[in-house]
């Protein structure tokens, strides 16, 4: 018979978890490994709450696998390492986001793209490569193998830093891959949210102009005076959809519902590039005439391998990117979940772990 989640391995640990797909969350007894000779043990400080935690609690894909305890977040301090550690000392701010583990053999790996590894072993709701079923940041502290786990750099904060982990790297590496970073060129970022206003600054600090587009007009002062997008759009505005046609060079696509392609494939020129990154529980529509008739593309891609992922945080730091958050306890997350499921955040959660995280 499976051990359960608090006797399966020796050390005690404690979180948050979803039972059922009615999402809420509440405290959870479980246990974590013994630190290996490869691994790091994180103290967590702070973690992120990003939407792909949302449609898990809510089991919106289908392969939610209960007790969930969320969050890819993870910005802490490291409190062990294994002694093949060779990149992290104890007392490190270190980063630890969506992967955990990988095969690290495949053709992947040896890219460093072991975001696209078939055994890849996501940070929570997955199998770890020791066998066992993982849990993620809203609980006190997690094990990692060092591979998996980013230097922190100084100049970045703890709190407003860890949405880049998973919101930072998911936009960062679509920009890099697809070629969406030439100075000068029009950028379309469609959802406001957690992803979507770090896509905004990012392609600031790469020279693009930067429109967003969005379904929420309460957002647009703020996108513009606060994150410093050129301009914003709308998308229910027929007019100034109309006038945007055939303007930008590329768009990335950040939102988490079922929403139309048709009229954000308008907004590119030809040879235009959208990059959808948002996974809505039901398939889009792919609208071939737009991308025929404009020589027009439509991507996807998934977080960001670990090489990647730290030269993003690097880039971060020296531009001053951090997320624009609301820093809430532990015992808020629920309110949280319900506001973040009306694009009700400003524009990224982050629970303060260590200071609001105790066992009852
Ligand atoms: P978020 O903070 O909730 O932002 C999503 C934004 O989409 C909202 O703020 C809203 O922006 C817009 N939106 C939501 N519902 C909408 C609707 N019905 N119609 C039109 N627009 C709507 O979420 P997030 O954390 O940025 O994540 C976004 C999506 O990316 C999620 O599906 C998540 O699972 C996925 N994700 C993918 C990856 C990857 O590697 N590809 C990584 C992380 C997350 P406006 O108010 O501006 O319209
Ligand atoms: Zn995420």
């Amino acid at each position: 018979m499976a051990k359960s989640p608090e006797t399966e391995h020796p050390n005690k640990a404690f979180g948050w978890a979803a039972r059922d797909k009615s999402g809420a969350l509440s405290p959870f007894h479980f246990s974590r490994r013994d630190n290996g000779d490869n691994d790091v043990t994180v103290k967590i400080l702070y973690c992120g709450v990003c939407h792909t935690d949302l449609h898990t609690i809510k089991n919106d894909w289908g392969f939610s696998y209960y007790p969930v305890v969320p969050g890819h977040e993870i910005v802490g301090i490291a409190t062990k390492v294994g002694k093949n550690v060779t990149k992290f000392r104890e007392g490190d701010r270190v980063g630890v986001g969506v992967i955990t583990g990988s095969c690290q053999s495949c053709e992947s790996c040896n890219q460093d793209l072991e975001n696209y590894c078939p055994q890849m072993s996501f940070t929570y709701n997955s199998i770890g490569t020791d066998g066992t079923k993982t849990y993620g940041g809203y609980s006190e502290s997690i094990v990692v193998d060092q591979r998996f786990v980013l230097q922190f750099p100084e100049g970045l904060p703890s709190d407003s830093g860890a949405p880049l982990l998973c919101a930072g790297i998911t936009v960062y590496s679509p920009m890099k891959y697809y070629g969406m970073t030439e100075p000068g060129k029009h950028l379309g970022v469609a959802g406001l949210g957690g992803l979507g206003h770090v896509a905004v600054k990012i392609g600031k600090a790469f020279g693009l102009k930067v429109t967003v587009i969005s379904s929420s007009p309460s957002k647009e002062d703020e996108a513009i005076n606060r994150l410093g997008a050129d301009s914003f759009l709308v998308s229910s505005d027929p007019q100034k959809m109309k006038a945007a046609i055939g303007t930008m060079d590329y768009i990335i696509d950040t939102v988490s519902a079922v929403h139309a392609l048709f009229p954000l494939l308008g907004l590119l020129k030809v040879n235009g590039k959208l990059v959808t990154l948002g996974l809505p529980e039901k398939p889009l529509e792919l609208p071939i005439f737009p991308l025929v008739l404009g020589r027009k593309m439509v991507g996807g891609s998934d977080i960001g391998g670990m090489k990647e992922t730290q030269e993003m945080l690097d880039f971060c730091a020296k531009h001053n990117i951090t997320a624009d958050i609301e820093l809430i306890k532990m015992d808020e997350i629920n309110t949280a979940m319900e506001r973040l499921a009306k694009s009700d955040v400003r524009y990224r959660f982050v629970i303060d772990v260590a200071n609001s995280l105790s066992p009852p």
